[in-house]
């Protein structure tokens, strides 16, 4: 018997209300409840792989292939789960099942309405992932804010849903911002106020508020939301800002929030135990060292578009008892004035990170020329990897035109080319090479002794690979090609032997770093990072920060 609580937002969207929902998660995990997530997003695109991250933030791979909203990426980090595709359901999704099964006549001699059909066909996609699941709780967030059309197919759905599953198995939990104004420093609820009617106006009554604010939430302010929320002052809480979002569920815990959710859901409350988790909370907060890294590439703007990368970083980092501190650069500035690239010698380590098209191509292609030239430890992904083998070609195998047909349709060394099955594939929605594939790791290589398996299963999304007629030219300038696919026909890891750390990944290992679980090549790269700031001669790698790695690798 699976219960549900439904997060809706208020006021703004982009709040943290994705944090919140996921917190609220690992409240109930760390009492020993199984716990999932669903993520809605009610616009009208199938799946989140068609947009660009620069408007919608960066799009997060799950095992299956999936290709989902970041928020998914929060709950698995939080939670330590995989999702699957079925945890994000879109307005597009539902809709194109409706329509289909409306031209198949399976509502023959009926009028097709959203009210019944498109909020069952929601309810019978929530009920299915918790019936996969099995879990004990599911969270079920919808994204944008209260008051938007688009949502309200999907409110409709969790008000039906709590006259059919019962009060005491749902719980609706509503996230609105208390802005504080800069002039008078005072928190004010009433665009708080107004999204709670709202949120009545459609039937739904939260059960309890969490008020996303810079600051807990004063008296005054916490009790007008309490009153206008028609709820105990007991049942607001507020989520402050905090320098680790990975404290925000020992805040809301320390709230009363736990205890709160499991009497109201009537489940005997057992106690937390929270050791696991504030251990790796204190990872982040109590370092050491800091080490400098630069990000080139070209959504530099908008840091939502890479939250993994960033994720995986700070994990990294906190395993190798250290802060990061990240600068994105945008590798155009590097195309129209050639002699900024010099400002990279400032950094511990550059990162080129995945991404598509032409832009800013050739200034990530500089940046990696210069980790090279100057031996600054280098993690390349996805694109990052391919840039690093058209680098490498032009300017070590002397193959000067060398580029992918991604950015030059016909350049005289294609040394990145479409994957052959990729040639007949015209609709660009989720047909990539997508989700986790075995990579195998070649022995005595700096990947093995990275991964400590020599089977690894990563996250994939791309459509270009290393050409395999340039493969053994690169190999013979000394380039490794260190993870393959098992029938070694795919390239997966490249590295370079006399550099303090080059290494890239055809595939996204940031999708697989977790709190206290640093993905190795995140890991390694930090590691490196840290060691040449420290003036080793080596990179030296602590084998128990990997060791909960590996172990995520073995299925
Ligand atoms: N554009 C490249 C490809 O499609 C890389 C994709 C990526 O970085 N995710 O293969």
């Amino acid at each position: 018997m699976t219960r549900y609580i439904f997060v809706t937002g208020g006021v703004l969207s982009s709040v943290g209300k994705g944090t919140v929902c996921a917190s609220i998660g690992k409240i109930l995990q760390v009492r020993g409840f199984t716990v999932s997530a669903i993520k809605i997003d009610p616009y009208l695109n199938v799946d989140a792989g068609t947009m660009n991250p620069y408007m919608h933030g960066e799009v997060y791979v799950c095992e299956d292939g999936g290709e989902m909203d970041l928020d998914l990426g929060t709950y698995e980090r939080f939670l330590n789960i995989n999702v699957s595709r079925e945890a994000n359901i879109t307005t597009g999704l539902v809709y194109r099942e409706v329509i289909e099964k409306e031209r198949r006549g399976d509502y023959l001699g009926k009028c097709v309405q959203i009210i019944p059909h498109i909020t069952d066909e929601i309810k019978r996609r929530l009920r299915n992932v918790a019936e996969k699941t099995k879990v004990d709780v599911i969270l079920v967030e919808c994204g944008g804010t209260i008051g938007d059309i688009e949502g309200l197919p999907f409110y409709e759905a969790f008000r039906q849903m709590r006259l059919e599953e019962g009060m005491q198995n749902t719980v609706f939990v509503h996230v609105p911002l208390v802005p504080i104004l800069d002039a008078t420093k005072e928190q004010k609820s009433k665009p708080a106020q107004h999204s709670i009617q709202e949120l009545r106006r459609i039937g739904l009554q939260p059960d309890l508020i969490v008020a996303r604010s810079r600051k807990m939430l004063d008296p005054d302010p916490h009790d007008k939301i309490a009153l206008f929320g028609s709820i105990d002052r007991k049942a607001v809480f507020t989520s402050p800002n905090v320098r680790n979002i990975y404290e925000i569920p020992l805040i809301l815990d320390k709230q009363g929030l736990g205890d709160f959710v499991c009497r109201r859901f009537g489940l005997s409350n057992r106690k937390p135990d929270w050791s696991s988790w504030r251990q790796i909370v204190n990872s982040y907060i109590n370092a050491e060292h800091e080490v400098k890294i630069a990000v080139c590439g070209k959504y530099a703007m908008l840091s939502d578009s890479y939250v993994s990368i960033n994720e995986a970083l700070r994990c990294g980092a906190a395993a190798a008892s250290s802060r990061v501190s990240i600068d994105w650069i945008e590798t155009e500035v590097f195309e129209k004035e050639p002699n900024s690239i010099e400002a990279l010698a400032e950094y511990d380590g550059i990162l080129v990170p995945g991404g598509f098209g032409v832009r800013a191509t050739e200034g990530k292609i500089a940046a990696i020329r210069y980790a090279r030239e100057k031996n600054i430890p280098f993690l390349g992904i996805c694109f990052g990897f391919q840039l690093a083998v058209i680098e490498y070609a032009r300017n070590i195998c002397s193959l000067e035109n060398s580029n992918s047909t991604e950015l030059n349709p016909n350049p005289q060394h294609p040394v990145v080319f479409l994957l052959p099955e990729q040639n007949k594939v015209s609709y660009k929605g989720g047909t990539m090479r997508l989700g986790a594939s075995p990579v195998v790791i070649k022995a005595d290589t700096l990947a093995y002794r990275l991964y400590g398996v020599n089977l690894a299963y990563e996250r994939h999304r791309h459509r270009y690979e290393v050409n395999p007629a340039y493969i053994q030219t690169l190999i013979d300038h000394g380039l490794i090609f260190s993870g393959t696919t098992p029938d070694e026909t795919r390239m997966e890891i490249l590295e370079l032997p006399n550099h303090y750390f080059f290494f890239a990944t055809q595939f996204h290992p940031e999708f697989k770093s977790r709190p206290g679980r640093p993905d190795p090549a995140y890991y390694g790269f930090i590691k490196a990072s840290l060691d040449k700031k420290l003036g080793n001669t080596t990179l030296t790698l602590d084998r128990e920060a990997l060791y909960e790695a590996e172990s995520k690798y073995l299925r």
